[in-house]
C-alpha cells in the first residue's frame, strides 16, 4: 500500500471499510488507542484503528482484506522494537499479540504462532530439554518480530532454528521452508508488507541443566549491561557496519550518560539505550535526543550512526527530512515510512 493510495482514500470510506471487514471477519477492531499503549517506550499518537486478530487464519483473512480495500497497514508485535511519533498515525495496526495459541512440542520441533511471547518460548523450549533458542531469551518481543528481523544475541539467531515459516498471501496462510528466507544480521529477507503469522522450529535435544545455566548465564549478562524495569526499545543505534566500534561506547566517551531531552533520557547503565520517564514523555523528546547523540557522534567522531529502532511517522517524511534511509524505517508495508535494514547488534 502506497502512501499515495493512503491519501487517495478517504477517512470515512476508509473507517466504513475498516468496520466492515472487521464484522465481516469477527476481528476485534478498536479506534483511539495510542502507540504509547503499545510500544515498550511508553511514548507515541494516537492510531486510527487497531485491528486485533486472535488466530493466524483470521490475521491472514485481514491482511488480505485490507490490502484487496486499498486501506494501508503495518505489523505490529510487541512494540519492543519501534517508535512511533507522536501525531495521529493515519493507517490500521494489525497487532499480533494475540495471535498467540500454544506452542505445541513434537520432539525436536516445535510449532508457534507470531504473537507467542518469545521469551516464554525460550522457557518453555528449556523446560523440554530443547536447546537452540536460549540466548534469546531476555528479547522481550513476539515470535513473530524476532522472525521479522533474526533476533539475535548471546550467540543464538532465531533464523538458524527455523524450519519452515507461515505467511499471509492473498487472505491465505502460506508455508515457507526456512532455507527459502535469507537470514542475515538483524536482517531477513521477508517482503514488505508480509506478514508473518508464525514458524516451526527445529531445536536439539541437550541436558536440561545445561541449557538453564546459559539461560541463566546470558540473563546475568543483561542484567549486568542492560537497565532493566526501564521503558525502552533495547539499542538505539546500530554499531557502525565494518568498524568494530561500539556505539555504547563512543556514545559514553562523549560523556553523554544521563543526558536528558524532556522526558527521554540516556540510561547510566548502557549509553546506547534511550530511556524514557514520567507521563509527560513524548516521542519527540527521544527523538530530539537521539539527532542530537548523532550530530555530537558525527561532530566529534566523523561517524554517521543509523537507527537500529524503528521510526514509525504518521506522515511520509519530506525528502530533506530524510536524515538516512534508515530513520524511516517502516517494512511491515510503506503506509506511512520508509525501509530499515534494521541491522540489530547483539544488545
Ligand atoms: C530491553 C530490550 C532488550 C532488547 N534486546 C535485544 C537483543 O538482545 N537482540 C535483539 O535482536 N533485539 C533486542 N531488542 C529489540 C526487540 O526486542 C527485538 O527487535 C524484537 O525481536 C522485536 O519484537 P517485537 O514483537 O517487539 O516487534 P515490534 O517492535 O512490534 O516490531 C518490530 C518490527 O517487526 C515487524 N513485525 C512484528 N511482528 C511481525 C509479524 N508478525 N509479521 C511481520 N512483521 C512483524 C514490525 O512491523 C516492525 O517492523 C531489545 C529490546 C528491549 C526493549
Amino acid at each position: 500500500m502506497t502512501v499515495e493510495a493512503q491519501k487517495s482514500l478517504d477517512r470515512e470510506t476508509r473507517d466504513r471499510l475498516v468496520e466492515g471487514i472487521a464484522a465481516r471477519l469477527g476481528v476485534r477492531a478498536e479506534r483511539g488507542r495510542r502507540f504509547a499503549e503499545l510500544t515498550s517506550l511508553r511514548v507515541g499518537g494516537e492510531i486510527d484503528w487497531v485491528v486485533a486478530p486472535e488466530t493466524e487464519e483470521q490475521a491472514a483473512a485481514a491482511a488480505g482484506a485490507l490490502d484487496e480495500a486499498d486501506v494501508p497497514w503495518r505489523v505490529l508485535g510487541a512494540g519492543s522494537n519501534v517508535l512511533a511519533d507522536d501525531e495521529r498515525h493515519g493507517y490500521v495496526v494489525v497487532t499480533m499479540r494475540e495471535v498467540k495459541g500454544e506452542a505445541r512440542f513434537d520432539g525436536e520441533r516445535v510449532s508457534v504462532s507470531a504473537g507467542y511471547s518469545l521469551p516464554r518460548l525460550c522457557v518453555d523450549a528449556a523446560r523440554k530439554g530443547l536447546s537452540g533458542i536460549e540466548g534469546l531469551n531476555g528479547i522481550p518481543g513476539t515470535v513473530g518480530g524476532a522472525l521479522w528481523m533474526n533476533a539475535g544475541a548471546f550467540g543464538h539467531e532465531i533464523g538458524t532454528v527455523v524450519e519452515t515459516v507461515r505467511v499471509a498471501r492473498g487472505g491465505r496462510i502460506v508455508e515457507v521452508p526456512g532455507e527459502k528466507i535469507k537470514w542475515d544480521y538483524r536482517h531477513t529477507s521477508f517482503r514488505d508488507g508480509e506478514l508473518v503469522l508464525g514458524a516451526t522450529l527445529r531445536l536439539k535435544f541437550d541436558d536440561a541443566e545445561k541449557i538453564g545455566a546459559r539461560m541463566e548465564e546470558s540473563k546475568r549478562r543483561r542484567m549486568e549491561t542492560q537497565p532493566h524495569g526501564a521503558r525502552s526499545a533495547g539499542c538505539f543505534f546500530k554499531n557502525p557496519p565494518g568498524s568494530g566500534l561500539s556505539t555504547g561506547k563512543m556514545i559514553d566517551e562523549l560523556g553523554l550518560k544521563g543526558e536528558r531531552r524532556g522526558g527521554a533520557r540516556v540510561s547510566d547503565v548502557h549509553a546506547n539505550f534511550i530511556v524514557t520517564e514520567g507521563e509527560d514523555a513524548r516521542a519527540s523528546d527521544a527523538l530530539a535526543l537521539a539527532e542530537e547523540i548523532r550530530a555530537r557522534i558525527r561532530r566529534e567522531r566523523g561517524v554517521e550512526l543509523e537507527y537500529e529502532v524503528e521510526l514509525w511517522r504518521s506522515r511520509a517524511p519530506e525528502s530533506s527530512e530524510a536524515q538516512d534511509a534508515t530513520a524511516d524505517s517502516a517494512r511491515a508495508n510503506d503506509a506511512a515510512g520508509q525501509t530499515d535494514d534494521a541491522a540489530k547488534e547483539g544488545q
